[in-house]
């Protein structure tokens, strides 16, 4: 029986087949967000891929919250940030090519370095955690209904957003 705090019952549909999961490269919760995935029966049914601040620097271009972020910061200490959401959509776009992904979960952080790091002194001020859910949900509702290529085919993805603090409980966010 765990006794992390996990959300209950009924609040999203758990995924049946393969999922893709985004995390932070944080190295604290490593096995406590392997041990969320494995409570989700998920084992082994899931691609991870990790980018510092999960959703955050997808968003460097999204119109309303790239003023939150801090681009002279971002381009002196990450170089090529601005094709950072390119490589995580093309990482989507090979999941469901070669493993039939249906879900995505975006797993969020308490405590995350490149919030603090690249989020402005004013942003910030609002919080951490709805930070968070701002970038998310972005997130989120950006990628549900996915484009495949150019042709404006599209694969609709179960997207499931979550944070997980220093502790290893997890909160549900969003899901879409
Ligand atoms: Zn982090």
């Amino acid at each position: 029986m765990s006794y992390r705090e996990y959300p209950p019952r009924g609040l999203y549909h758990l995924p049946k087949k393969n999922i893709l999961v985004l995390s932070c490269i944080d190295l604290r919760l490593t096995d406590n967000l392997l041990e969320f995935l494995h409570f989700e029966n998920l084992t082994n049914r899931y691609d991870h891929f990790a980018l510092a601040g999960t959703s955050l620097i997808t968003q460097a271009d999204n119109d309303e919250l790239t003023l939150l972020l801090d681009h002279d910061k971002l381009g002196s200490e990450v170089k090529s940030y601005k094709t950072w959401n390119d490589v995580w959509r093309d990482h989507i776009r090979l999941a469901i090519i070669l493993h039939d992904i249906k879900d995505i979960y975006i797993i969020e952080h308490e405590d995350c370095g490149a919030y603090k790091t690249f989020l402005t002194a004013e942003a910030l001020s609002a919080g951490e955690h709805s930070c968070h859910v701002k970038f998310a949900t972005a997130l989120a509702n950006q990628i549900h209904e996915f484009e495949m290529d150019d042709e404006g085919n599209t694969v609709v993805l179960n997207v499931h957003c979550f944070l997980i603090d220093l502790r290893g409980n997890i909160e549900h966010l969003y899901s879409i």
